[in-house]
């Protein structure tokens, strides 16, 4: 699991931060500024109000003077002026200079009508500040008398008024620095809030990427006992949860995918759109496909067969599951037969009609079809010929051939012979199906093979000596035990011996030999009759083949018997093969394994015979 809290993201690259920090800054800003203006004219006022009691201090301070040393007043201001560190002049009540200490009193119009003037004839004091109509610059004014002398002069100061704004601007810039230093240690401190802030976050925000990428095993480590400690529990505990969430989602889809590939059978799954949203491997191999190149796809794409086509096209009004074969021309090779039963499916979730298509190899079952079609037309027609020769014996008989008795024995020996070429047939058909489909009892008991040979050697006796065959049987020193059904093996020999006595001609020979070795049992009929031609010898074991079809019928055969006994051979877990040569004779041999190894019935496979 990692931790994300050891990782330590890029705090300077985070917009949030610099958010935070402007926000916090432009309010210690507005702040500052805001308390620096007040400040400024708070500053501004008590300054001019001090310097005014200072001027109204120094004017009283030179009016005491004056009344002190009367003297010279002009020379008087001019000393006052530089003692008291102001511009010094003297009024008389009715407003005209007597001195002044920076301008000429003479050339100095009426100063009665002036603010500062006015007002101290009035209260005693008087303090204005204004443009000097003297000096044309901004003078503080103040001016005093003694109210308790009438006809006091009055004693008026100046003070330049750009000395405020000196001290105001050494004011200023002490405010100004100060509100750098605070702004500077405001925008630390929002810098600290910030990321104090926005760490946590940062970490919480990595750790939700991490877990987006796939890494489930993301954690955040954080001891803090505030909302940003429980948002990190919080996350810890989703993390967990969906860690839990998407392991059983990943088992279960391991489980599903783990069935649906060990399906014998390939299922698709189409969308609305006929769209693959899922196929396991074995429809993808069935299909002709890559590893997932059906899904995501429309299925017409893959499959080009237009009756899969129709039958999604047909769903819709259907409620049961619909079954097509289709041949598949894919592999010119080899012909395959494939099954699609596809089945409406609704998906309330997404609100659509899926279909499921289950797809199966049914090349087997096709054959299988055929086989029994074409097995029930032979069938057919094999009972057809005895049938019609049988009606038609009869019908001539009827028909008064009964009573003319040069005919009616031949005729009755007709139908006799056909009646019994009817039985064989019937019982070699039921012998066939039985063995074809694999019912019957099971091999339980050990035979000698010794046994049924020489049983089926004498049966056969009497039918070699009519043709002066010499038939010879060879068993082995000690019996050949088998897991063998007698009866079966019994009517497998009998066939065998009836070919080989039937296509040997007169004075021939015929030997069945009994072997046993360490592969398993072996009978052998091996006969010097006619032979059949290399072309022919694959295809003796089927069904109603017959090498020549009139010849077989003189000789009363079915075409079932070398069938019967291959189905003989593989249900004792064997099998037939056959050598021949035209002209010098045939040699068919049962294998069998030997009982140690034959203890369970296999079940004949229902192949083509
Ligand atoms: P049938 O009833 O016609 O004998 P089988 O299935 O036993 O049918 O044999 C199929 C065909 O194989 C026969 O029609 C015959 O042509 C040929 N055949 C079988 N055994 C022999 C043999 N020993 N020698 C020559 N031909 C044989």
């Amino acid at each position: 699991m990692s931790a994300i809290a050891l990782r330590n993201p890029s705090l300077f690259r985070s917009p949030l931060l610099w958010r935070l920090v402007a926000i916090n800054s432009a309010a210690v800003l507005a702040f500052l500024l805001v308390s620096s203006a007040y400040l400024e004219v708070k500053l501004r006022q008590d300054l001019v109000h001090e310097m005014q009691q200072d001027l109204q201090v120094r004017a009283r301070l030179v009016d005491s003077a004056f009344h002190a040393n009367p003297g010279d007043p002009q020379k008087t201001v001019g000393r006052l002026s530089q003692w008291a560190g102001v511009r010094v002049t003297l009024i008389r009540p009715d407003g005209s200079v007597i001195a002044d200490s920076d301008e000429i009193a003479s050339r100095m119009d009426n100063h009665g009508t002036r603010p500062e003037v006015i007002e101290a004839t009035k209260n005693g004091v008087g303090i204005s500040q204004r443009q000097s109509d003297t000096r044309g610059t901004e003078f503080l004014y103040v001016a005093v008398t003694d109210l308790d002398k009438p006809g006091a002069n009055i004693v008026r100061v100046a003070m330049d008024a750009r000395l405020v704004s000196q001290r105001m601007q050494a004011v200023r810039n002490t405010i100004f620095a100060t509100v750098a230093a605070l702004f500077m240690i405001g925008l630390i401190l929002s810098l600290v809030a910030a990321r104090y802030l926005v760490r946590p976050i940062q970490i919480v925000a990595n750790a939700a990427t991490e877990i987006a990428k796939g890494n489930l095993d993301t954690s955040v480590e954080m001891t803090r006992r505030d909302e940003l400690g429980d948002l990190a529990g919080a996350f810890n505990a989703m993390s967990r949860e969906l860690r839990s969430r998407v392991g059983q989602l990943e088992a279960n889809r391991r489980e599903l995918s783990a069935i649906m590939d060990n399906m014998s059978e390939g299922l698709v799954l189409v969308n609305s759109h006929g769209t693959v949203t899922l196929a396991n491997r074995v429809a993808t191999n069935m299909l002709g496909q890559q590893q997932s190149g059906l899904v995501g796809r429309p299925l017409w794409e893959s499959v080009r067969m237009p009756e899969v086509d129709e039958l999604l096209g047909s769903l819709p009004g259907i409620k049961e599951p619909r079954r097509i074969w289709v041949e598949d021309h894919t592999n010119l090779q080899q012909r395959r037969v494939l099954a699609f039963v596809a089945t409406p499916l609704f998906d309330a979730g997404r609100g659509e009609l899926l279909a499921v298509l289950l797809i199966s190899d049914a090349t087997e079952d096709q054959k299988l079809l055929e086989l029994r079609q074409e097995f029930v037309a032979n069938v057919s027609h094999e009972l057809k010929t005895p049938l019609t020769s049988i009606s038609a014996y009869i019908e001539t008989l009827l028909d008064g051939a009964a009573d003319d008795t040069e005919v009616r024995r031949p005729f009755l020996e007709k139908i006799r012979t056909n009646t019994s070429r009817l039985t064989k047939l019937v019982s070699d058909i039921l012998t066939v199906s039985r063995l074809e489909s694999g019912t019957g009892e099971e091999i339980q008991q050990q035979f000698d093979l010794n046994e049924i040979a020489a049983s089926s050697v004498r049966r056969h006796q009497e039918a070699a000596d009519l043709k002066a065959i010499k038939l010879t049987l060879h068993t082995t020193a000690t019996p050949a035990l088998g897991m063998i059904n007698e009866e079966d093996m019994l009517s497998a020999v009998d066939n065998l011996l009836d070919n080989a006595i039937s296509y040997t001609p007169q004075n021939g020979n015929v030997d069945v030999t009994v072997a046993k070795g360490a592969q398993g049992l072996s009978l052998e009929v091996k006969d010097t009759g006619v032979g059949i031609a290399a072309e022919a010898l694959p295809r003796v074991f089927e069904r109603f083949y017959r090498v020549d079809k009139a010849r077989s019928r003189a000789m009363g055969g079915t075409g079932l018997g070398l069938a019967i006994v291959k189905h003989v051979a593989l249900k004792h877990g064997g099998k037939v093969d056959a050598e021949s040569e035209v002209g010098k004779g045939s040699c068919f041999r049962i294998s069998l394994p030997s009982a140690a190894t034959s203890t369970r019935l296999p079940s004949s496979p229902a192949s083509p015979a």
